[in-house]
């Protein structure tokens, strides 16, 4: 009985600390495909790169949040966008544990890739050359890697 108990605290434990943990979602190359457009495909699961100046989202400063466009995990608050002049969606930070780092080599340049958290989607790089008064970094982001969704005004009857 008492070892029981054990083996039941344990259990408790252990759910209690996969809460916090990201659950990641795992698809083959043809369900991502299937899903995607060609486009998001290609940036999100081939690590392609958008054209400077072609995204949607580039010159867009709506109030809202960015999710991911293969997930809808949320991943930049409109807060924290800025016009980098770069051509691409820029944003000084991400929404806490949505987003991981990983070292790009490609092209003789060391560069900090970002990814989805739990898709592990591309999404673009990450620089220190952000605004200063802020983080100084960043997040250079492929508009095809996203959705945007503006924010809900509370208490209205829509
Ligand atoms: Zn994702």
């Amino acid at each position: 009985m008492k070892h029981f108990l054990h083996l039941v605290i344990l259990f408790v434990f252990a759910t209690i600390n996969n809460i916090h943990a990201q659950e990641k979602i795992v698809k083959t190359d043809a369900e991502w495909k299937q899903q995607l457009t060609a486009k998001q495909y290609h940036i999100l699961r081939q690590k392609g790169t958008e054209y400077a100046f072609s995204g949607e989202y580039n010159k867009h400063y709506k109030p809202g949040t960015y999710y991911c466009a293969a997930c809808n995990t949320p991943l930049f608050s409109s807060q924290t966008k800025f016009d980098s002049g770069t051509g691409w969606p820029s944003f000084d930070n991400h929404i806490a544990n949505n987003i991981d780092f990983l070292v790009d080599k490609k092209y003789g340049m060391i560069r900090t890739e970002i990814i989805c958290n739990v898709c592990n989607g591309h999404l673009g790089h990450l620089f220190k050359d952000g605004p200063k008064k802020t983080t100084g970094k960043r997040y250079c982001v492929n508009s095809a890697a996203l959705t945007f969704k503006k924010t809900e005004q509370p208490n209205t009857n829509q």
